[in-house]
């Protein structure tokens, strides 16, 4: 089978780091982590930089984990802007004071997007798995404005905090943000090993939906509201990613390129690395890459559907999840003949809050099961510098 020729990429997703102070049971980092002595140095991430400039890379988006978690930080935000790329730096916000800040905005950097885990700080605390974050965060999102940067809020919601989508929304405005992306759990990485506590109910994800959605409309002109529905509540899937390998490329603290972040999971699939191809070659030939571009690869009832140009099928490694086969069109689809799958998880889906403890936070290690049940921002052996 011969991939189509590839379309130029517009973003790259940098994970400079795994390290990360919180422990979200929603994180869709993967489940085995890169540890902090396979990252990539400061020369080589600077070298990538260039290489995504010289192929017309826009945007860069610098991610983790947590990214001030480096101390290059800055360094590598001078070299991108250097370079005319925009810069975004996607933070948790613990780790970050107000010397950083203001290194990171004379360095170029051109917009910040905080995540915060809910409006009610015990509660962001909890699902964080870290004390005082949520004060921490309030506190980043005031020395990100007095800076003059434009401020994006993040929030994911799930079971915990769906009774507060719109909550958050207003939270956001109070904290000065431009923009708020109210966007419902993926179920990958640490999302879906927690699957089961983060399902809110159709009902819940309903209400959530409705109330952001009146938002919207109500807070014109003070904020923007991005709202990613939650699929597995929807009749189609999403386009994600915008198709594989057609817009955006991923590396990983230890420089292996993705067409996702969730990619690995696909079996049998030959990722390429930054230490050894250049980002053209990879984006141009890597067999991940070339996996799934196009619609050759496409089974029934995608391959002859009129909205596989609108959705390509949904995603690649939820199809694989729920079905054993990245074929597969997205079970999330109502044609789909697996869809019954995620009919199953949503009649399972029982609306109720997750007992204290009962996350399995994300971590580098595996911590003993007594120490790993509890609140724990304190065990997590990836502080921020
Ligand atoms: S643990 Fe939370 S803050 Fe850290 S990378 Fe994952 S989602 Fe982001
Ligand atoms: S059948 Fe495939 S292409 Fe058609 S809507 Fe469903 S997932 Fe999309």
């Amino acid at each position: 089978m011969n991939a189509p020729a590839p379309s130029r990429p517009v973003g790259l997703l940098a994970e400079l780091t795994h390290r990360c102070p919180l422990g979200c049971p929603y994180c869709s980092n993967p489940l085995d982590l890169d540890a902090r002595e396979t990252e990539l140095p400061t020369a080589t991430w600077q070298r990538v930089f260039s290489e995504a400039a010289g192929i017309g890379i826009l945007q860069l988006h610098l991610s983790g984990g947590e990214p001030a978690s480096r101390r290059d930080l800055a360094e590598l935000v001078a070299h991108a802007a250097k370079l005319g790329l925009y810069t975004n730096l996607i933070t948790s916000g613990v780790g970050l004071n107000r010397a950083a800040v203001t290194k990171l905005a004379e360095a170029g950097l051109d917009h910040v997007q905080l995540s915060i885990q809910d409006s009610q700080p015990q509660s962001a605390d909890h699902i964080a798995g870290y004390k005082g974050a949520f004060a921490r965060k309030v506190e980043v999102a005031s020395l990100v404005t007095e800076t003059g940067l434009p401020l994006t809020v993040n929030a994911v919601i799930h079971r915990a905090n769906v009774r507060r989508a719109g909550a958050m929304v207003e939270l956001a405005v109070r904290l000065g943000a431009r923009r708020v992306e109210i966007a419902h759990t993926q179920y990958y990485g640490w999302g879906a090993r927690n699957r089961g506590l983060l399902m809110p109910s159709r009902e819940e994800a309903e209400a959530a939906i409705e109330e952001v959605e009146r938002l919207k409309t109500t807070l014109a002109g003070t904020i923007v509201i991005d709202h990613v529905a939650p699929d597995y509540h929807a009749r189609y899937p999403k386009p994600c990613m915008s198709g594989w390998a057609r817009r955006t490329l991923n590396v990983t603290p230890a420089g292996k390129v993705l067409p996702c972040h969730a990619a690995e999971l696909i079996p049998g699939l030959e990722f390429w690395n930054v230490t050894q191809h250049s980002l053209e070659e990879i984006w141009n030939n890597s067999p991940a890459f070339n996996a799934f571009r196009g619609d050759e690869w496409m089974r029934e009832p995608c391959r002859s559907c009129a909205r596989k140009s609108v959705d390509f099928g949904g995603c690649r490694c939820q199809a694989f999840m729920l079905t054993g086969e990245a074929r597969e069109a997205d079970p999330v689809c109502h044609l789909s003949p697996h869809h019954r799958i995620v009919e199953e998880i949503l009649a399972e889906a029982r609306g109720e809050a997750a007992e204290p403890g009962a996350y399995a936070y994300r971590r580098m290690r595996p911590l003993p099961r007594s120490r790993g049940e509890r609140l724990q921002g304190e065990d997590l052996d990836i502080s921020a510098e």
